[in-house]
């Protein structure tokens, strides 16, 4: 570990590891307010304060064997955060590790996504964003066009975001709409029905979730750059989680963002998610 703490529970060295963690302190494409670069070593401070079991998962998981890597560096330049990614995310994705990464904003899941060779996964995100604009401010790496470089990579079926509640003219007046469940629709027919259509999307057998803790609803997750009322409730994310299952290969937190989240609230329900992930990925190995 390079900078400060290493997440809870991580004592593993690389090779024995089942599960690999990376800390992204990128957030130099943020169009609101920045600080997601702060993120990692607040969630990873936050993960000590758990219980090391998660008793509704049963007595009888697994100890997971987990390595964290700390945080690569933080350089100015999108394409060069795209390729510090990848020097990190290629090997332990190769080496079929459980991969977990912590944001920084959401243009890091765009490399992590690119490390996978195309039939290999599908993206299911969380998010209050439909994340799918060709370029934003000058770059085609901005946080706000995750959605579209991880189409172009998987193809637009294996790609799904739920928790969508706000979406731009020029994403919904196009042919290749990502396709999306709102925050809406889940509230009314239930988290259940928009993760099976989720599931029945995609075509490839693996799944990489990634969370924009903005799909959660402020009231929840204040602390990020782009807060957007109408969101998805903790527990609704823990339901897609464990819905995903044994089909989960990786897992990342991005936009929690520290300076906004003076009681941390938003920094805790982050680790405690990516617990809800290691659980089921443990679960997955009994
Ligand atoms: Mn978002
Ligand atoms: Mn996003």
């Amino acid at each position: 570990m390079p900078y400060g703490i290493s997440y809870a529970g991580a004592e593993s060295e690389y090779d024995p590891a089942d599960v690999y963690i990376l800390g992204i302190p990128y957030d130099r494409t943020s169009s609101f307010r920045s600080g997601a670069r702060e993120a990692p070593f607040h969630i990873r401070r936050a993960s000590y304060n758990f219980e090391e079991i998660h008793f509704e998962h049963g007595l009888d998981l697994p100890r997971l064997e987990i390595f964290d890597q700390g945080n690569c560096e933080d350089p100015f330049l999108p394409e060069d955060m795209i390729e510090e990614v990848k020097f990190y995310m290629e090997r332990p994705i190769a080496d079929k590790k459980f991969t977990v990464a912590m944001g920084g904003e959401h243009s890091i899941t765009i490399p992590i996504i690119q490390c996978f060779k195309k039939k290999d996964v599908s993206l299911i995100t969380i998010d209050a964003h439909l994340d799918s604009r060709d370029e934003y401010l000058g770059t085609k790496y901005s946080h706000a066009c995750v959605m579209r470089r991880a189409a172009e990579h998987l193809g637009i079926n294996n790609v799904f975001a739920l928790g969508v509640r706000a979406i731009s003219r020029e994403e919904l007046e196009r042919d290749d709409v990502i396709p999306y469940a709102t925050s809406f629709e889940i509230k009314e027919k239930g988290i259940e029905k928009a993760v099976k259509k989720a599931l029945e999307h995609v075509r490839n057998e693996k799944i990489y979730l990634s969370l924009d803790i903005d799909g959660i609803d402020p009231a929840y997750a204040p602390g990020t750059g782009t807060p957007e009322p109408f969101g998805l409730d903790p527990m609704d994310v823990k339901k897609i989680i464990n819905m995903v299952g044994e089909r989960l290969i990786g897992f990342d937190v991005t936009e929690v963002c520290p300076p906004a989240d003076p009681t941390g609230i938003t920094s805790i329900l982050a680790a405690r998610l990516i617990n809800e992930a290691l659980a089921v990925r443990a679960k997955s190995l009994r």
